[in-house]
């Protein structure tokens, strides 16, 4: 007979894996799934990386609760799993009176909502703080305890800290079905596979709708929003904060904002789209993103663009996020409808979740041997000299530098391969390493990163991918043409 679980938890974004971290606290047996070949590949590793301060929800939500807990949550919590976070605050820029009306109304909201230390600022002291902003700017409204902070660091982190305490991940494991006995969901299926468990958490992202009609709920639905996305080359850094314009009733509107490795960033805009796999970019969509960005900061260059993306938020039908223990289902607990803040949200979403867990009667005894703490690898392009010299004596690899614009070290991706949660793939190396995500874009690194995944898997270099079965980044040698 097959094990059972305590708790499955479907998806491996920033929520499933602090939930599973969360968890991981106790005598539990959990098994954290998700379809595709790494953590993070769904929005968890394509937004605006910022750590809301909480003044947009609406009063009373669970947006606002959990994304004002959150916030406060991040600086434990990023220093427990060694994960950059910057508490740079953000200004919410205003240019016309109608703009200044809002900052007064949000300012409020903000205060409503628990928000510490909202105030609204001058014109004057608005330059002072970001010299590049657009002169027209008539006043802002700043939030001390904004900040930004690495998505795919502190999700890879909660994940690599859960397998640390126990948890098993499964990867390329697509929950189709779910497992029912007497109404109750008691596992999920995956395929020709099947893993039972007492309860099961639906962290399921922009697929969350479809994980709760496998168990019969269809009153929720989840329609993707698209957003998109400019980085720009470091030598391009005009701010050092998150400026917002003031928001529409569907976005907090397109932002200017520096990322924890220095990178500007601008985005998202707003797309009600029908498919859940279409991050496309389209020329209109970065036009708009491009306009949005340059009526905050005039200067900002679209020569010095290295990459575009885009990411697709998970809108669900009531507005709010959904966290709660399905009642004609149980069983199962549904944590659907994660839009945006729910990164911000998603420390405090995560003991939302183990409090719900208790209340439907899951035991939970601490462990003895619990280590919240997870020890970074070494990031070479942080060290001092000394420190550089002291990793390559302890191993050449470090010495071996694989990817020049982000000084990516061999040792380091040789690290990510065989890491806690191991990075099978180039994209799971870059979200790891920072390698390839430069101003060269993976031009210089991309043929040495396939020999090493080549042979630190001990595959053959066809056989390695781009983010998972499918994208075989080469098909045959040169050599080896057919003519
Ligand atoms: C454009 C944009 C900008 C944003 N900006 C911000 C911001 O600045 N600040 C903020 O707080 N929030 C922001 N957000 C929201 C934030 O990114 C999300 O709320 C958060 O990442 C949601 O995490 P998640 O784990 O719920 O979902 P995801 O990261 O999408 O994870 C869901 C996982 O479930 C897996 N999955 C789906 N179906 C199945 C299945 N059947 N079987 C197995 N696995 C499955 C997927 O592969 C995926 O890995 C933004 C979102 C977007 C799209």
């Amino acid at each position: 007979m097959s094990e059972v679980y305590d708790v499955a938890v479907v998806g491996a974004g920033v929520v499933g894996c602090l939930i599973a971290r969360a968890l991981s606290r106790y005598q539990l047996k959990i098994l954290l799934l998700d379809k595709e070949a790494d953590v993070c590949c769904g929005a968890s590793k394509a937004n605006t990386a910022i750590v809301h301060a909480g003044y947009d929800p609406k009063p009373g939500t669970q947006k606002a609760i959990l994304n004002v807990g959150g916030n406060a949550m991040y600086d434990q919590l990023c220093t427990e799993l060694g994960v950059h976070f910057l508490r740079c605050g953000t200004y919410v820029v205003a240019f016309s009176d109608d703009d200044v009306q809002t900052l007064d109304d949000l300012l409020k909201r903000g205060q409503r909502n628990g928000v510490p230390g909202l105030r609204i600022i001058s014109r004057e002291e608005m330059i002072r703080a970001e010299p590049h902003i657009n002169p027209e700017v008539r006043a802002a409204l700043y939030t001390p305890s904004g900040g930004i902070v690495d998505p795919f660091g502190l999700t890879i982190a909660a994940a690599e800290n859960a397998v640390a305490n126990g948890v098993e991940v499964r990867l390329e494991t697509e929950v189709t079905g779910l497992l029912r006995h007497e109404g109750r969901v008691k596992g999920v299926v995956a395929g020709t596979q099947s893993f039972r468990s007492h309860f099961v958490v639906n962290a399921a992202g922009v697929y969350a709708d479809e994980i709760m009609r496998m168990a019969g709920l269809d009153g929720f639905t989840i329609r993707p929003r698209r957003g998109e996305y400019f980085v720009f080359d470091r030598e391009m850094s005009p701010v050092r904060s998150v400026l917002f314009p003031c928001p529409t009733p569907v976005s907090k509107g397109i932002v200017v904002t520096t990322t924890t490795h220095g990178n500007t960033m601008v985005g998202p805009n707003a797309q009600d789209i029908e498919s859940k796999e279409d991050t496309r970019v389209t020329a209109e969509g970065l036009d708009e993103v491009l306009h949005g960005a340059q009526r905050l900061v005039p200067s900002l260059d679209p020569r010095a663009v290295i990459r575009v993306f885009a990411g697709l938020r998970a809108v669900g039908s009531t507005g709010d996020f959904l966290i709660e223990a399905a009642r004609e289902a149980p069983g199962l607990i549904n944590v659907a409808g994660i839009e945006s803040p729910g990164l911000s949200a998603a420390p405090a979403i995560a003991e939302r979740v183990v409090e719900i867990l208790r209340e439907e009667g899951l035991a939970l005894y601490p462990k003895s041997d619990y280590n919240p703490i997870r020890v970074p690898p070494p990031d070479f392009s942080e060290l001092s000299h000394r420190e550089r010299a002291a990793l390559i004596a302890t191993d050449p690899r470090y010495g071996r530098i694989v990817c020049r614009c982000e000084t990516v070290t061999e040792g380091e991706i040789v690290a990510a391969i065989h890491g806690l949660v191991p990075a099978r793939n180039y994209d799971a190396i870059k979200r790891r390493t920072r390698c390839g995500s430069g101003r060269c874009q993976g031009g210089f690194d991309t043929p040495r990163v396939l020999e090493i995944l080549a042979r630190e898997l001990g595959c053959p270099a066809t056989k390695v991918t781009l983010n998972g079965p499918g994208s075989e980044l080469v098909v045959r040698g040169t050599k080896e043409v057919d003519h």
